[in-house]
Order: C-alpha cells, then structure tokens, then sequence
C-alpha cells in the first residue's frame, strides 16, 4: 500500500470528505510512490479561515521574533538536506548529485536571506510645515503561492521566504506530480517555533489553484509555471485586483562571440541544456554561434555530450542526467524533435528516447542538439522544457542582438566574449531579466530573478522582492488646529 498525504493546515494533516486522491509517480521508475488527497471545498475553507486567524498573530510579532523562527528553519533545512534531497529526486527525476547541493540549499539560502533583510524594512517620515507624516510598510494579509513541479522544494521557500519575512501568511500549493516538499517544509516551519497557520499546504490541481486566484480572501498571488497557466492566473487574480508574481517560461538566447573561450562556453551551453535534464525555466535553448568558431565549438560540443553525460537511476551519485517528469512530457519533447528533423533541422547528437540500464523504465531523452537550425523554426521559437538545444549562426553584432530579442519571452540570456566592453554593450540590449557574463544559470539568494515580456511580471529573491509583499500606509500628523470652512 502507498503512502496517502494530504493537505497540512493548522500544523496538521487534514482529510478531505470527498474521498478524491491522485498518484504521484517516480519519473525514473513510472512506480505510484504515494497518493495525495486532493483538497475539497472544505479542506480549503479551513486553508483560508486557519491562515486568516495565523494572520492576526504572525502580523504583530516584531520581524526580529520572525526572523528567528525564519533562520531556524533555514538551518532545519539544513540538516535535513540528504533526506529532503531524496524526496526531491522522486518526486521529480532529476539526479541526486544536483539535488544533494542545490535544491534544498538554494531554498534554506533564500529564507535565510529574507529573515536578515525583514526587522531592516523602515517607513519614512517628512515635515510638511509643521504637520508631518509617517510610512509604515505593512504586510498584505494572506498571500497564495502556486508551484511547478521542476524545484518544488525550492519553489516553496523562495515564495514562502520574502511573504513570511514581511508579516503575511501563505497558503502554498505545490504542483500536483511533486507535492510532498512543501509539505516536509510546512513540518519544519512548525518545527522551527512557527505559529500554526502561517504556512498552510494545499493539495490538488488547477481546481484547487484556480481557488486560490479567484478568492477575494487572497490579497496576491506568486506564480510559477506556463506562459498559458499565468495568462490564467492573472486573468482571476483581476477580478478581486490582486497583485500576482508571475515566474514563467522562457527560450532564452546564448550569444557566443568568436573571442569566446570556447570551452567555457561549451560549459554554459552544456549547463544551459541539460542541467536538471533541460527542465530549467532559464536555459538557453537558442545558442547563437559566430561562425568563424561554429565547427571548433561543436566540434567540443558534440564530443562532450557523448563522453560525459551519464544517465540511469537519479539516486546513483555518478548519473548527471535525469528523467523527464512524466510519460506524457516525455512525449512532448520527442514530438517536438520530430517537427524539428520534419522543418530540416539536423542531428548533431541524441535525437530519441533513451532507456539507461539503471532505469530502464523512466522517461529518459537523449541530451540533443539541433544544428543547421533557422529563426522561423517552430524548435526555435517555443520552449520545449526538455534537453533539446537549438544551435544558430551569426556574423555580426547588431544582428544577433536583434535575432536575440526577436521573441515573445524575456527570462534569461548569456553573453561569452573575452571584450569586456561588447560584454555589457550587448547585454544592456538584450531583452530578458536575468542575464550571465561568461557564466550561465547562478541564481542567487542576493539577486532579483524575474522576466521581461511573456516570461513574467515582478521579480524573486534580492531586496525588492520583501517590499512586494508590503503595502505602505501612510499617516499625516496634524500639530496644529484643523482649518475648517465648516
Ligand atoms: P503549469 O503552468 O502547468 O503548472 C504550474 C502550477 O499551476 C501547478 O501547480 C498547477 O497545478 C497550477 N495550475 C494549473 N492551472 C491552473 C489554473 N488555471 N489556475 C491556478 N493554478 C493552475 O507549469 P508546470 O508544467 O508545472 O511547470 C513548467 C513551466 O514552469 C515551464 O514553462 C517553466 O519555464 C516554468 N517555470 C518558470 C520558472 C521561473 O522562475 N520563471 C521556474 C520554474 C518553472
């Protein structure tokens, strides 16, 4: 028999009466590792009315008291890292070797990052004659977070860290294929001294989401996920005028010069692709090559990929590619590097479904690289999120920078030269929100991450993120006697 989650409320596992449950499936294995029951209308009342009364307790403590409990659990998480590393690993298919140094850690670094910045938010004040007034940067009340499934984990503490800092509740739902971090991270909140009902779990789909953004109890909204699924969200969240956060998708470019160090470049495009088995919302599936170095680079490229990637059950601390997240994306991947080889894109390497002897069962793709691809091409153009790269040509500055730019989505880009001035030049022109010199894919605690265009609206992690979960209230002092013409 598997394991059956639900939704933690209230500090508690809560059972729904609709008697509804979902499977959740190990990627590497296509097993059932547990069941979840999805929340019904009453499970999510008591989400709202719980984290409304936690509300009028988290919001009056000073943020140093929050800190606190904030590192607390930023160390928990810490210490937990192995065992919350495994959860990581099947629920979603990526490596252990990834998730062992960076899932957990990125997310304990964000909340960490968060409690030293909440007791330094400070309103202002100013004379106005002898009357004067005063700001006071006051939590929203009880926000909602709503998670993809590719650093779950992580995804629940990067919404959670800034909302709880600044004095608001959450009411988190985790996607559905990989609910169980959120709620070991729920656990540990409780662990780390905080009062129940400031991080609430909710378990379910589109449904149980679609609640959230609709709920008039809700006052913002943190998305990540699909340009479609946010174009929704945001369209409910407008009916109540909620502010949201949107993370979406991206096809991001990576701009290889012909002064590039070319093995690190190769490094970047390599990270950029199939890093977490190319399901990373900012990788840069659009490489543009000059062609003076075209051949050499894949050349490297090509040679790389096939001695150095290893595939087969994630747990195995040698295998550096995973599982994609289920059946059906698999499908999707491979669908689309048919209608690559049918628009005339070629195989350099990969290209088909791949079976490892240690999972033989899993929903494994070829780490794959397109060559001879063309702007206009349906690969290039949408993101596949899987690990299929599109390498391109170019000769010439202005237009790479225009090729770059010539898309709807605005997440990530990288730029490789060894000219420090093109480096910024081209970088300032490029349109995205998140962009690397001579580096790919470093996301720290420190620096604001978000997208331009269709890839989002608003921005997590750094210091402006805290003041998106404030309001600012202002308050006029009058020292005098009110003039009145009644
Ligand atoms: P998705 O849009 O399918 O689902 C995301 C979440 O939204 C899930 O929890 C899902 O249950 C929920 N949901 C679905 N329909 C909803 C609705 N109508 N109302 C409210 N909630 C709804 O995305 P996914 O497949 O889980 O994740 C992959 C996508 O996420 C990719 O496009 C990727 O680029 C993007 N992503 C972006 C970032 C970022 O920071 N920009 C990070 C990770 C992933």
């Amino acid at each position: 028999m598997s394991p059956v989650y639900k939704s933690f409320i209230d500090g508690q596992f809560v059972s729904n009466q609709s008697g509804e449950c979902f499977d959740v499936i190990n990627p590497a294995t296509n097993q059932v590792i547990y069941r979840v029951e999805e929340a019904d209308d009453d499970v999510l009342q008591h989400a709202v009315s719980s984290s409304k009364r936690a509300f009028a307790i988290w919001s009056m403590m000073s943020a140093i008291e929050r800190a606190r409990i904030l590192r607390k659990a930023a160390d928990l998480l810490r210490e937990r890292n192995d065992e919350l590393a495994v959860i990581e690993v099947n629920d979603t298919g990526k490596p252990l070797q990834e998730a062992n140094c960076v899932d957990v850690q990125t997310g304990a670094d964000v909340i960490e990052y968060f409690a030293g910045l909440a007791p330094a938010q400070v309103g202002q004040q100013q004379a106005v004659g002898e009357d004067f007034y005063y700001t006071r940067k006051e939590p929203l009340g009880v926000v909602a977070g709503i998670g993809a499934w590719n650093y779950p984990l992580q995804i629940a503490c990067w919404k959670s860290g800034p909302a709880l800092a600044a004095g608001n509740t959450m009411i988190f739902k985790p996607s559905e294929e990989t609910p169980l971090g959120a709620i070991k991270l729920a656990e540990i909140f409780i662990e780390a001294g905080m009062p129940a009902g400031v991080f609430n779990v909710i378990q379910g789909g589109a449904k149980v989401g679609q609640f959230l953004t609709s709920s008039n109890d809700i006052a913002k909204v943190s998305f990540t996920g699909e340009v479609s699924t946010g174009q929704a969200v945001a369209k409910d969240a407008s009916q109540s005028l909620k502010s949201v956060t949107m993370e979406l998708g991206g096809k991001s470019p990576l701009l290889v010069f012909e002064d590039a160090d070319i093995e690190q470049a190769v490094s970047a495009a390599m990270l950029g692709n199939f890093y977490t088995q190319g399901e990373v919302c900012t990788n840069c599936t659009r490489v543009f090559v000059h062609s003076s170095i075209k051949s050499a680079f894949l050349k490297q490229l090509q040679t790389r990929i096939e001695n150095n990637i290893v595939a087969g059950d994630p747990l195995d601390l040698e295998v550096n590619f995973g599982a994609l997240i289920s059946k059906q994306h698999q499908q999707k991947v491979l669908d689309y590097i048919a209608v690559g080889k049918a628009e005339g894109a070629n195989i350099l390497t990969g290209g088909a479904a791949w079976q490892p002897s240690g999972a033989p069962n899993g929903n494994f793709v070829q780490p794959t690289v397109f060559v001879d691809c063309t702007d206009d091409m349906q690969i290039v153009k949408e993101e596949i999120f899987g690990p299929v790269m599109c390498v391109l040509t170019f000769d010439d500055e202005n237009e790479v920078i225009a090729r770059a730019n010539d898309t709807l989505l605005g997440l990530g880009a990288g730029v490789f030269t060894t000219d420090i001035q093109r480096a910024h030049r081209v970088i300032h022109q490029i349109q995205a929100g998140i962009c690397w010199i001579n580096s790919y894919g470093a996301s720290p605690a420190e620096m604001p991450v978000g997208g331009y265009k269709l890839s989002g609206i608003g921005r997590e992690n750094g210091i402006e993120t805290l003041a998106s979960y404030t309001q600012t209230k202002s308050i006029y002092v009058g020292m005098g006697k009110l003039e009145s013409p009644f």
